[in-house]
């Protein structure tokens, strides 16, 4: 089940201030443009989804 609650705050992953979503997968709180609505998930975490056992190509 999930929602998709409007909140207020400063996204995670380009710091700006607005609408919020929170990624159901890690949790992380992102704005409109870091988040991917159909899948209810940021989009780090969209990307890295096919790929989750190379988690370390730019580390
Ligand atoms: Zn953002
Ligand atoms: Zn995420």
């Amino acid at each position: 089940m999930v929602f998709l609650v409007e909140v207020t705050g400063i996204c995670s992953i380009c710091g700006r201030a607005g609408k919020m979503y929170t990624c159901s997968l890690c949790g992380a709180i992102v704005c409109g443009n870091c988040y991917d609505i159909e899948n209810g998930i940021c989009k780090p975490c969209k990307g890295r989804g096919k790929s989750i056992h190379k988690d370390t190509t730019n580390l």
